[in-house]
Order: structure tokens, then sequence, then C-alpha cells
């Protein structure tokens, strides 16, 4: 069998003004870790030999049909608009056309700098890159809409952070790599011809159904308040909600400092870099919705009636608190058992959600454990507790089958911090095992795991992450 990777690029079709031919910069001593031979198969990808694979992987052979380039965008980085960033340590080798129809990039991320790179070294380290398979993984294995991993491979080289770490480049996968901030670059430089054709692009591959960039900025609002409700009911913080990590396919992309909540409060924030807590967990609707403010911006700039572009774009950015409102209540009525969301539902959910921070309750445990015995060892004072679960069990009565719908809903298994920072650390002294261990029950989240109750538990006090890094 030949390593085959059939190529179809449509955005080295684009304007030269998108992005910079640039070629990955070869390493050292390419090992391939992880291949996602499920991913490779639905992208139409046939497997080879390892070693060929790691060279691929690792950026040091381009395989035939391969047309890389660095993608130029710019975004507003925690609210302070940044003219110009694009690709820095990332080359697109191209796309493919999946079995399933889909036409999917395939990403090279920390292969080495390109003209966008500005003072970074454009690598990145095994700690990040095994965490972003790894987050990415489980968030597709829930049901969220992600970027995906297709390979990751130590380099055999040194990047330096505070301290030589070992290098590693991961394989991302996406649905696209548009961002809001692929739609500033254009706008605020006045290209107004790229800023039609970006547009045209993007509805063409995403929401062919859409009409024009208000169609457009309509569609991206729906994916994106569906995406924030879906983080939101699994305790996710994505951590840094810049406008070019903002996903016009409304995936998830971007796992520098994310992190799943253990204990439940919604002020919780992990980036280290995030001192006001602008991303915060319960923060996320609002940023959103200020991300979609920024990408009808943008987008009016081609509307040759200026004002009527205002207007339609005002409502549908409006519009989009009551959409991630709406689609909250979904998630966290099925959360609860409720597959039909009723008048007081929402308080039901809001009441419960408070006796969690009173009694600091695992998020992930106390809603799978709803139902069972086990609920209410996760308060430290479970008496408010015992009080809200009568209210939910007379509510909960009227449903069919609630027991089967909450565990539906309710994953038994997230990527927890302090394991994800384990296994890292055991990889940094050559010991892959906790990476491959995790990543197979995290497969299926919503299967019950009574042989990784190592797995589920929540941290010690020793064991808790207090900060994650953009890496
Ligand atoms: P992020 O905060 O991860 O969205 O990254 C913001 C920008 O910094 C993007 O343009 C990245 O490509 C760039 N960047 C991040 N890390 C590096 C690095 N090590 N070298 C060069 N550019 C980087
Ligand atoms: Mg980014
Ligand atoms: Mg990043």
């Amino acid at each position: 069998m030949t390593f085959t990777i059939p190529f179809d690029n449509s955005y080295a079709r684009l304007p030269e003004a998108f992005f910079t031919r640039q070629d990955p910069q070869p390493v050292a001593a390419p090992h391939l870790l992880a291949f996602n031979e499920d991913l490779a198969r639905l992208m139409a990808i046939t497997p080879g030999e390892v070693d060929e694979m790691a060279q691929v992987f690792a950026g040091n052979d381009i395989p035939d049909g391969a047309t890389p380039l660095s993608q130029l965008y710019s975004g507003h980085q925690f609210g302070t608009y940044n003219p110009q960033l694009g690709d820095g340590r990332a080359v697109l080798l191209g796309e493919t056309v999946g079995t399933d129809g889909v036409r999917r990039d395939i990403q090279l991320k920390g292969s080495g700098r390109t003209p966008y790179s500005r003072g970074g070294d454009g690598r990145a380290w095994l700690g990040p890159v095994l965490r972003e398979y790894v987050v990415s993984e489980a968030m597709h294995a829930l049901g969220i809409p992600t970027t995906r991993a297709l390979a990751a491979v130590e380099t055999g080289e040194q990047v330096f952070r505070e301290s030589p770490l070992p290098g590693a480049v991961l394989t991302r996968v996406a649905s696209s790599h548009l961002r809001v901030g692929t739609f500033q670059v254009f706008a605020a430089r006045g290209q107004t011809e790229n800023l039609r054709q970006l547009t045209r692009y993007a509805i063409e591959r995403h929401y062919p159904q859409a009409d024009g960039p208000m169609g457009l900025l309509r569609a991206v609002s729906e994916a994106q308040a569906r995406l924030i409700a879906q983080w939101m009911s699994v305790g996710f913080i994505h951590g840094v909600m810049n406008t070019d990590n903002c996903s016009i396919a409304g995936e998830t992309i971007d796992y520098g400092p994310c992190a799943f909540m253990d204990s439940y409060h919604p002020n919780t924030v992990y980036s280290s870099i995030d001192r006001m807590g602008r991303y915060a967990y319960a923060n996320q609707a609002d940023i959103a919705v200020w991300n979609m403010a920024q990408f009808a911006t943008a987008l009016i700039q081609q509307m040759t009636s200026r004002d009527a572009g205002v207007e339609e774009a005002t409502e549908i950015v409006h519009a989009m608190p009551g959409l991630i409102q709406t689609a909250w209540l979904t998630r966290f009525g099925a959360k609860l058992g409720l597959a039909q969301a009723e008048e007081g539902d929402q308080a039901l959910i809001g009441d419960l959600l408070t006796c969690m921070v009173e009694g600091q309750a695992d998020f992930t445990n106390t809603f799978r454990a709803l139902g069972t015995v086990a609920a209410r060892d996760q308060f430290l004072d479970p008496q408010a507790f015992d009080a809200w679960e009568a209210g939910w069990k007379d509510r909960a009565a009227r449903e069919e089958d609630a027991l089967a719908t909450l565990h539906a809903a309710n994953p038994s298994v997230i990527p927890r911090n302090h394991r994800i920072e384990q296994l890292i650390e055991a990889a940094v002294t050559g010991d892959y095992a906790p990476f491959h261990r995790l990543n197979a029950v995290l497969s299926t989240p919503y299967a019950d795991h009574p042989d990784a109750t190592d797995l589920t538990r929540p941290p010690t006090e020793s064991e808790v992450v207090q900060a994650t890094f953009c890496g």
C-alpha cells in the first residue's frame, strides 16, 4: 500500500492575496506518535508505512498533490484589533473531499516559521500537541463540532519555551480554517473585491443555501450559537475566543489554553493570559455575540446599499443571545432528562447550578449521577440538593424516560486537566501509554467506564491544575 492523500485544493485557487505559498520547514528526526485511522478513512486517505507517514506529517516530505501555503488573517485579540496575524506556525497542505462528500483542510501546525510568524519560532512543543490531539478528538466523540487530529509527530528537535522541550507537529483537520479574522483583514484594508470573493467562497463551501453576506452572517451566527451552548453543556472553557479563533464553519478551533471545569463555578478561568476573565466560562455567550458583531462589521463593507446591511446585520446580531439561550435550554434540559423544555425548566436548571456552586459539586459527575444516590455525594452540604432533587423528581416524572435522556446528554468522562498534564509529563519521559489510554476511553464518553474510575474522578487537592498555557 502506498500512502496516498487524494488532494483537491480549493483554497490555493483563490487570489494570491489570501495566502503566501510556504513549504513546511524540515525537522531532524520525525517519529510518528499517533495516526487517526478512522479519520483518515473518512478523508479517503490511504495509509502507508509508519516512517513514510512520519516524514509527511513532520513536513519533511511534501506529498503529491499538496499546495502548501500559510493563510492570511487578522483579528481582535482580547478585544484589541491586531491588523495582521496569519498562520505563524502552520501550513495548509491542501484539502480532500471525504467518503462522506465533505471537504476538509489538512494543516500542519508547528511546521516552522512563515511570513506571519512575527516574533515566534513557528514551532510547537509536545505538550500542546498532545493536548490538542486528545481534547479535539474528545470533543468530536462528545458530538461537538470541532477541528480534529489526524496525526502527531515528534520532531527530534528541541523547542525553547522557558526551558528546552521536545518539539512536535500536529496534523489538524478542519471543515475549513476560515475565521472571522479572515474577513476582517480584507475589510480593514478596504479590499472589497477580496472580501466579496471570500464571502462567495465561504457560502459555497459551508452554507450553500445562504443568500449573500447577510445570509452568511445569519448562518454563522446560528452555528456559533449552537456551538456555545454545547461548550457550556460539557463545562468547556475555550480560553481564547479571539476573532481569529472564531470559525466560520462553526467548529471549535484552537485548543490553546482550553480546559474542562471540574467543580462548577460560572466565573472559572484557567488561561494564564486571561487576567481579566474576558473568556471565563459564563462569559462565552456574550463573547460569541461580540465576535459576530465584528463579523457583521467586516461583512457590511461589501454591501452596496450600506444602510440596509447595517439594519439587517444589527437585527441578526441582536437575535443571537436569544438563539444561544434557546440552545442552552435545550442542552441543559436534556442534562436533567427533560426531552422537551417547559416553562419552569430554566429556573430548575438555574437552581441546580446555584446548589452546585455552593456545594462545590463536580460539573460532569453531578449531572451524570442524577437519579442515583451518588448525586448528593457530589455536594459538600447536600441539604440544598435534597430539596432541589425532590422538585426535579416531580418534573422528571412527566418524562417518558428521563434517565435515558440524561445519560445520552451527560458524559461520564471528559479530558480532565490534571490527566492531560499527567499524560504530558509521562510523554516527555517517553511513556505514551497514558496518552493512548485517555484517547481510547474518551472515544466513548457517554458509556460507563467502571474500569477507568481514575479518569472519571475529579482531581485531588494536589492534582488540581491552576492555570493553562498557550504553548
Ligand atoms: P493564537 O493565540 O493561538 O490564536 O495565535 C495567535 C497568533 O500567533 C497566530 O497568528 C499564530 O499563528 C501565532 N503564533 C502562535 N504561536 C506561534 C509560534 N510559536 N510561532 C509563530 N507564530 C505563532
Ligand atoms: Mg489561533
Ligand atoms: Mg493557538
